[in-house]
């Protein structure tokens, strides 16, 4: 008897790995970090018009170590960037993070001193988010493409370590 009829139909075969994947996917904790004016879209993401629960993730936790992702929304300055990366290593591993907007990218307009010309200076980002501020359906957008990466991570990598060597691959092209 060949193995298609010992096994039942509607059996289905897949990894530990998958199942994480998709597990974390479908519940993803955002730490609160609103630093300017991005902050009201990302906040009003979390409202019922745009209804951010429906991908699992209505929480917006106030503690980083209860949360898996970082949505940076806003320039940082100077002054706050180490407790940005403060807050950023006191989450667990795994953790995603999202650069909502052109400050938090680039600095955008704020070409100063004062600003971070782009909070990859200080984090690794997995996703960055164009726009001035990105309306709630865009950033809705930028959680569904990080979906992708999240449900295909494999267990067991250092997150931050895999973020700079691609970003070296990609200058290195
Ligand atoms: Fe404000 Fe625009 Fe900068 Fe967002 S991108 S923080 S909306 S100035």
């Amino acid at each position: 008897m060949g193995l298609e009829e010992k096994v039942p139909s509607g059996f289905m075969l897949t990894t530990v790995e998958k199942v994480v994947g998709l597990s974390r996917k479908a519940s993803m904790w955002p730490v609160t970090m609103g630093l300017a004016c991005c902050a009201i879209e990302m906040m009003a993401t979390g409202t019922p018009r745009f209804d951010i629960s429906r991908f699992g993730m209505e929480v917006f936790r106030a503690s980083p170590r209860h949360a898996d992702l970082m949505i940076v929304s806003g320039r940082v300055s100077q002054k706050m960037a180490p407790v940005v990366r403060q807050t950023y290593d006191q989450m667990p591993e795994p953790k995603w993070v999202i650069s909502m907007g052109v400050c938090a990218s680039s600095g955008g307009m704020f070409n100063n001193y004062a600003i971070i010309q782009g909070v990859d200076h200080i984090l690794p980002v997995d996703i960055y988010l164009p726009g001035c501020p990105p309306r709630p359906e865009m950033l809705l957008h930028a959680i569904l493409e990080l979906h992708e990466q999240v449900k295909n991570a494999p267990l067991g990598v250092n997150r931050e370590a895999a973020v700079r060597a691609a970003e070296a691959a990609a200058l290195a092209a």
